[in-house]
């Protein structure tokens, strides 16, 4: 069984990753979605375990000294990281694997796993992002503005990925993200055996 596809899928907040994704895992058996820890508070209707493993800044501290971690980065204030076991053993199970992470996190996966697909998803303009951020309702005024500084240092690093997504509409983006995960699937250096297997096929 040939080993699934790791997909990193970065954007800035507000850039609705979450919307996006929630579409496609509606429509994607083989999909899996990497749950992350993090150190900061839960926003109302997250729970733990599902939406993120929301843990102290010492057990954070913990499990990266434990080598339990595939990426982390810090992010306005707060630490978020991929936990390495079950990426690791989806990928072997052949399932394809989400990491919903941002920039630092995203370099760091490229390192580690240079074959994996990372996209980056841009809202059509940063002032659909701020619309879209403020009409969440989920961050402070204070927060908000954070994240829409960071937002302006964060699509500069669109260079340093394989692909974008321009969420216009939520239909359309999710239609270009699963055409580009059948396209990496086709990829002749991702099955070296195909030729093998068809030849000796009885
Ligand atoms: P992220 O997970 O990247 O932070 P979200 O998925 O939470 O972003 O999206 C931010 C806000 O924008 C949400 O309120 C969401 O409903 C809205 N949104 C996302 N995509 C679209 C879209 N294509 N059209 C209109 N609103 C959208
Ligand atoms: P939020 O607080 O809005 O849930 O997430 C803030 C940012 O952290 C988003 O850009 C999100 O993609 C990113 N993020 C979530 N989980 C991880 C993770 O495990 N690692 C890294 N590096 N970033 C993450």
């Amino acid at each position: 069984m040939s080993k699934g596809l790791l997909i990193v899928i970065s954007s800035p907040s507000g850039g609705g990753k979450g919307t996006i994704l929630k579409e496609l895992f509606k429509r994607n058996e083989n999909l899996r979605m990497s749950v992350s820890a993090t150190t900061r508070a839960p926003r109302p209707g997250e729970e733990h375990g599902v939406h993120y493993f929301f843990i102290s800044k010492e057990e954070f501290q913990k499990n990266i000294e434990d080598g339990a971690m595939l990426e982390y980065a810090s992010y306005i204030s707060n630490f978020y990281g991929t936990p390495k076991a079950p990426v690791e053993a989806w990928l072997n199970e052949g399932k394809d694997v989400i990491l919903e992470i941002e920039v630092q996190g995203g370099r760091q996966i490229k390192q580690v796993a240079p074959d994996c697909v990372s996209l980056f998803v841009l809202p059509p303009s940063l002032e659909v992002l701020e619309n879209r951020l403020r009409g969440r309702g989920t961050e402070t005024d204070e927060v908000i503005l954070k994240r829409l500084s960071a937002a302006r240092e964060e699509i500069q690093c669109v260079k340093d990925y394989d692909y974008t997504v321009i969420n216009d509409t939520v239909e359309q983006a999710v239609l270009d993200i699963e055409a580009i995960i059948t396209a990496e699937k086709h990829r002749v250096s991702r099955d070296k055996t195909i030729v093998e297997r068809i030849l000796n096929h009885a």
